[in-house]
This record gives C-alpha cells, sequence and structure tokens, in this order.
C-alpha cells in the first residue's frame, strides 16, 4: 500500500511518519512525503535511508507534480499548511494558497485517481472560540483568524468532495499538540528554547487564554485510528485533556526550566486573540476507541528535556525565524 503524506517535513507530519516507518508488519505501508521545505519544515525531521521512504521536495499547489505523485498512490494524510496564526495576521496570502488552493490540488488529483482515504488534518480553531463547553463536530464553524478561515474553508471544500463525488475524505480536528521537533515559534518550543538561552518569556496580554494540549504521539495514533477504521466523509474531533491557561502553562514551563516569574515579560496581545478552544472528542473514543494516554506532567518534562539535550535543531540558524 502506497501512502503519500504532504507537510511530513514538519512538526506532527514526521512524528506521524516515524511511527508509520518504525513498525515491520508485513502490510506496512510504504510513504511518499511531498514537502516545500518553508521554514517550518527540515529534512532533518525524518530518517535518511529508510528502504520504505521515498522524498519529494515539492508544492502541494504545483498540480502537474501532484497529478503525478497521485497516480502511485492508494491513501493519503494530509498535514502540509501554513501553521502558525501570527504569521497569518502579518499575510494571510500564503494560507490561502497552501491552506485553501493547495488542498483542493490534492483533492481533484485524489478524485482523478480514485485515492482514499483521505485525511484530512485540520484544527479545533476552526470552531472559534467557546467560552465554556467543549464543541462536538457539528458545531457550526466559527473561524476568527486568517489561518483559522483557510483551515475551515479546506475542511469544507474536502467534505463538498465527499458530497458531490464521493471521495472517501475524513478530517480530523485536534487541539494545540507538544513534544518534540515543533518549530520553536509556538508558545511551548518559543518560552523552552528562550529559558534554556537564559532570556524572559512574552506571554500574550494578561495569559488568561485557555487552550487544550495533545501529545503529538496521541495526536498521531488518532490520525492513524481515523485513517485505517473512521468513515467516509466524517469529522473526528482529537482532544488531549488538559487544559490550560496560558499562565499555568507560563508557571509550569518556568518550572521545568528552573527559572522564577521574573523572567517573564508580558506583551501586546494577540490581535483577534480567541479567549478558549475546546473539543469534544467522545464521538473519536466511542467509534474508534481513541484516547489520550500521555500523561501531560510526563510529556512536558520529556519535550523540554528534548529541547535541552537537542541545542542543534534550534539554535541559529535555525530559529532565526522565529518570533
Ligand atoms: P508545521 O508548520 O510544523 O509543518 C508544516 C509542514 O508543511 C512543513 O514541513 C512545511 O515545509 C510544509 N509545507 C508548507 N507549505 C507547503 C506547501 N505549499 N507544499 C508542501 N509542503 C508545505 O505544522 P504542524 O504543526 O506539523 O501541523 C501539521 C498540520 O496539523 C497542519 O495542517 C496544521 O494546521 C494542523 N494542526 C496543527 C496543530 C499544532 O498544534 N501544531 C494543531 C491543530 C492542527
Amino acid at each position: 500500500m502506497n501512502l503519500l503524506v504532504t507537510g511530513a517535513a514538519g512538526f506532527i507530519g514526521s512524528h506521524y511518519v516515524r511511527t508509520l516507518l518504525a513498525g515491520d508488519a508485513p502490510d506496512a505501508p510504504r510513504v511518499t512525503v511531498l514537502d516545500k521545505l518553508t521554514y517550518a519544515g527540515t529534512l532533518g525531521n525524518l530518517p535518511t535511508g529508510h528502504p520504505r521512504l521515498d522524498f519529494v521536495h515539492g508544492d502541494i499547489t504545483d498540480a502537474g507534480l501532484v497529478d503525478k505523485l497521485m497516480s502511485g498512490t492508494d491513501q493519503v494524510v494530509h498535514f502540509a499548511a501554513e501553521s502558525h496564526v501570527d504569521r497569518s495576521i502579518e499575510g494571510a496570502g500564503e494560507f490561502v494558497r497552501t491552506n485553501v488552493l493547495g488542498t483542493q490540488t490534492l483533492l481533484d488529483a485524489a478524485l482523478r485517481h480514485g485515492v482514499g482515504p483521505f485525511v484530512h488534518v485540520s484544527t479545533d480553531e476552526v470552531y472559534g472560540s467557546v467560552e465554556t463547553g467543549s464543541c462536538t463536530e457539528d458545531h457550526p464553524l466559527a473561524p476568527s483568524s486568517p489561518y483559522s478561515a483557510s483551515k475551515a474553508s479546506s475542511d469544507l471544500l474536502a467534505l463538498a468532495h465527499h458530497h458531490t463525488h464521493g471521495l472517501d475524505v475524513r478530517i480530523t480536528r485536534c487541539s494545540n499538540n507538544y513534544g518534540p521537533r515543533q518549530f520553536p515559534e509556538k508558545v511551548i518550543p518559543l518560552f523552552v528554547t528562550r529559558l534554556l538561552e537564559g532570556r524572559t518569556v512574552p506571554p500574550y496580554g494578561d495569559g488568561r487564554h485557555v487552550r487544550d494540549w495533545l501529545h503529538v504521539d496521541d495526536h498521531c495514533r488518532g490520525v492513524d485510528l481515523v485513517r485505517t477504521h473512521g468513515r467516509p466523509g466524517e469529522v473526528y474531533n482529537i482532544g488531549g485533556g488538559t487544559e490550560l491557561s496560558n499562565r499555568d502553562l507560563t508557571g509550569l514551563l518556568l518550572e521545568a526550566c528552573g527559572a522564577g516569574w521574573d523572567r517573564v515579560a508580558y506583551v501586546a496581545d494577540r490581535k483577534g486573540h480567541d479567549l478558549r478552544y475546546s473539543v469534544d472528542w467522545s464521538k473519536a473514543r466511542d467509534e474508534l476507541g481513541y484516547r489520550p494516554r500521555r500523561d501531560f506532567t510526563t510529556g512536558l518534562a520529556e519535550t523540554v528535556a528534548w529541547y535541552r539535550d537537542n541545542r542543534h535543531w534550534w539554535e541559529p540558524p535555525r530559529r532565526s525565524d522565529a518570533r
């Protein structure tokens, strides 16, 4: 079975591919990674010379290349995206190009070549901010940043390809991921690397924004359950079960790095900052047996240790593009 995985030189996709390649079952898939290697992707995230892995350096909006790759593909897991909200606030063009046009290019090619399942990896941010309770999959979409608007658009295109053409599309919407190899512009690696360098950390506003944290291991297991056991045309929320305000998260990161609150310098809030995201993942639990397994305290300690032990991965020039 040939699996095309887009964006797998980045944080989550590379973790997913390393997990797939670690197994040696006779039916283990051959994996082709398509990645543009933007600032967020690096070949160093993937194993070298693995007999079941091919890497193609290219853009998901390149219709000719995508068509050629799709002709030899059985299934798709689509991670490639512009993924950082702050960058989308500075300029939304790349987000529309990659997240919307790129997804449509992949969907059209998958349809032409009879490829499926096509797992489209999305985000809890498409539901917008929810002050109380948790969103089930039929909650109205109310994205509020250019990033989440582009992801919601791609979700709708994916569902339209299922409804109109019968393409076997399955969508996952997950909460905030953490773990090793996340580019140090997202809050956990940004704060950890700054603390390891002896610098201050910059929480937004008053730090009361709440996010649900999901270990990348758990997310990748959820994505694969959807690929192997999900139903066509369905959306599955994947949550982590650890809700924290950014202030509480900051406290945990300070403690993990042996630093005090004197290393905290609050900055002006992000424009249009959503207060809270929360997904109800009981559908994935009841249908697929999904359940987050990684305990947050242990997962966070291991993540901090990884950044401490792998400075070559994040120190300049690699992190020169981070906030
Ligand atoms: P990332 O930014 O670490 O990696 C994105 C990858 O996509 C990079 O390797 C980049 O080179 C590649 N890419 C970007 N544009 C491309 C293009 N035009 N063509 C081909 N490749 C391209 O992202 P991530 O954090 O690993 O997120 C993966 C997916 O999960 C994204 O779709 C994102 O929206 C979604 N997601 C992430 C989180 C999170 O907490 N990180 C939460 C919810 C959903």
